[in-house]
């Protein structure tokens, strides 16, 4: 059952305080220039909670970007294996968005299809999430088409709402949350204007507004079961044009109404969330597109700019794909598994020379079927939660919510004059 409690916003630095004094690793937004980025945080000061969107997602709590698996040494032929144990510290994701939070259940349903991995789900273990809703959201904000929304609970054990300058609604979610709350008690005080123990279903009423759908819920239901190009995400930037677009969908914080203390905490939640007009039915798409496959000219026209960086899979945070490589140094080496991405040329480039998706095209289709049809078919979840993040760093200006949108279009069916071959 979630309970709802208020956190005056002056309170979260000594909550900070007593996680870090716990033991626990804190990881939260951090302001960098006029970017936000994750990062581990010491100092409560240096959390900045007023983004819209991080650069790089959250995924890299129980999913770095490269990990130590094995080292080993060399002498003469004798060879000295040492397995690396998973690190996986006590870690508080302070801060994030409900699509991140919600991105957590796509990539449990990934690392633990067959078998539990043995790197990700300790980290997942000793992960809690304290989530933060949304109050603003840009033009490529698109979360409620795949079945979440700016006050989403999923995912959190503890979902925080900024009610006004100085209070937060608190919606302790999971024991994990409860955990949290039994650190510093005295700073969760009983929320005013109704019951303090709330029902799911009235939280779930609260958001209904900013929400998906009826259809667009199935989708939702989706998500609840559970180097050669090694430049980072952080160094491409959205381009100017996309930029100017964003802002002018970004809702000012000082358009946006704020609860009064006397209000129900439900009501007093609805009125400050984000709204984001759904654009698309995800289980419609999903749908569609095995249909779409071999309708080569769509992929073709949608991938025309796209150049293969990789940068859109860099900074999703549903994107699961690794490589396993050795660093052979003279008298010994690493084995590290790190990210790798289907927008690549090499991805599935075979020893023999043959590629079976050799052209631009054929690698964004499988980046749209994979999210879209193949995960929700094989692990009953979405492998996209609408950050949009993919989009704001394209450095070619691809959409994935608009070419999304279009595919869910009837026009969809029709076939262009261009040519695949024309894509290489
Ligand atoms: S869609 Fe954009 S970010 Fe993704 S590989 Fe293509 S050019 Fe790079
Ligand atoms: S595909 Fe794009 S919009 Fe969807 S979760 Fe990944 S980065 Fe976000």
């Amino acid at each position: 059952m979630t309970e709802t409690r208020i956190i005056q916003k002056a309170s979260l630095g000594e909550l900070f305080l007593r996680l870090i004094a716990e033991g626990r690793r804190v990881v939260a937004p951090q302001r960098d220039g006029e970017r936000h980025r994750f990062c581990e945080v010491k100092s409560p000061g240096a959390v900045a909670l007023d983004y819209v969107q991080t650069v790089g997602s959250a995924k890299t709590a129980v999913f770095p970007r490269h990990e130590e698996m094995l080292r080993y040494g060399l002498s003469g032929k004798d060879v000295q294996v040492e397995e690396l144990a998973p690190q996986a510290p006590p870690t508080v994701l302070f801060g994030v968005h409900p699509c991140d939070a919600a991105s957590f259940a796509t990539l449990k349903a990934v690392f633990t299809w067959d078998s539990a991995d043995a790197y990700f789900e300790p980290k997942l273990a000793n992960l809690t999430v304290i989530g933060l809703s949304c109050t603003q959201g840009d033009a490529y904000c698109f979360c409620t088409s795949v079945g979440g929304g700016p006050g989403d609970t999923r995912g959190s054990d503890i979902l925080l709402t900024p009610l006004d300058a100085t209070r937060f609604l608190a919606e302790i979610i999971t024991d994990k949350g409860q955990a949290i709350v039994k650190l510093a008690a005295e700073l969760f005080k009983p929320a005013n204007g109704a019951s303090e123990h709330e029902a799911p279903a009235s939280a779930k009423r609260a958001a209904s507004e900013h929400e998906a759908p009826a259809s667009a819920k199935r989708a939702a239901s989706e998500h609840e079961a559970p180097a050669s190009a090694k430049r980072t995400a952080s160094e491409h930037e959205a381009p100017a044009s996309a930029k100017r677009a964003a802002s002018e969908h970004e809702a000012p914080a000082s358009a946006q109404r704020t609860a009064s203390e006397h209000e129900a905490p439900a009501s007093a939640k609805r009125a400050v969330l984000a709204s984001v007009v759904p654009r698309f039915n995800a289980a419609d798409v999903s749908s569609r597109l095995p249909a779409l496959f071999t309708k080569n000219d769509i992929w073709v026209e949608q991938s025309l700019r796209c150049i293969g960086c990789g940068c859109c899979a860099y900074v999703c945070p549903t994107c699961s794909c690794f490589d396993i490589q050795d660093e052979r140094q003279r008298d010994g080496g690493v084995r590290m598994r790190c990210w790798d991405a289907c927008g690549f040329s090499l991805f599935t480039l075979h020893a023999s020379g043959h590629n079976p998706r050799s052209k631009q095209f054929e690698r964004w289709r499988q980046r749209v079927m994979h999210k879209f049809s193949y995960q929700p078919e094989r692990l009953g979840v979405l492998g996209c939660v609408g950050c949009g993040r993919c989009s704001r760093s394209c450095p070619a200006d691809m959409n994935l919510g608009e070419h999304i949108q279009s595919l869910s279009e009837p026009g969809a069916q029709a076939t262009g004059a261009r040519s695949a071959e024309a894509h290489a």
